[in-house]
């Protein structure tokens, strides 16, 4: 079995949870907000942060894959649109698990404001933001950053909280540091 350090529990998260809502709540009073989640590690952020918001709200989810290492471009991440409800004019904000280089997000946004496939485009969000519940220190390698966020990580590699390694602890009600007996993905 693979140890587990927690790093933030359950209700540190739901205090910040509780706080990016509030955020969240007062910058888009009266404005159409469509949150989009990121699949599969947004999961539970989203489904608790939706849960705080006593406003008009549309939900979708949408699906990215980035390929690392040599294969990789900003033009490289795969992104599947099918869940995706209609954008046009509306005000949309990405939701993410976690912001580690930041390349996800940055071409999730690229690609939202200006969709390659015209036939296919979901239509042109009237403004774009991202939030993310964990941000992970010194691994930027965008100049975009994200307008809200739930806490600042050190470089580590974390699980639970809808966060996974090799598709397991994603249930885990906490954050936590892994320390595997099979070696950590190659980020
Ligand atoms: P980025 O494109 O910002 O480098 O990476 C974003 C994605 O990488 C996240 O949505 C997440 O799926 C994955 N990721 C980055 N850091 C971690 C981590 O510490 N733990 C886990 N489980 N996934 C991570
Ligand atoms: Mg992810």
């Amino acid at each position: 079995m693979d140890r587990i350090d927690v790093l933030i529990s359950a209700e540190q998260i739901r205090t910040a949870v509780n706080r990016v809502a509030q955020q969240i709540s007062t910058d888009y009073h009266n404005r159409p907000l469509t949150i989009l989640g990121v699949m599969t590690g947004s999961l539970m952020f989203l489904a608790d942060l939706i849960r705080q918001l006593d406003m008009p709200l549309q939900v979708g989810m949408i699906q990215a894959s980035s390929y690392r290492g040599t294969q990789t471009t900003p033009g490289t991440l795969r992104i599947n649109a099918d869940f995706l409800p209609r954008l046009e004019d509306r005000d949309v904000l990405l939701l993410d698990d976690i912001f580690d280089t930041g390349q996800t997000l940055s071409a999730l946004c690229t690609h939202l404001a200006a969709p390659a496939v015209p036939s296919a485009s979901p239509g042109k969000p009237r403004s774009l933001k991202a939030a993310v519940l964990l941000w992970k220190e010194g691994r930027q390698t965008v100049t975009m950053q994200p307008d809200y966020f739930g806490f600042r990580i050190p470089d580590q590699f974390v699980v639970g909280y809808g966060l996974d390694f090799n598709n397991e602890y994603r249930h885990l009600p906490y954050v936590g540091v892994v320390h595997p007996v099979t070696p950590l993905p190659v980020a």
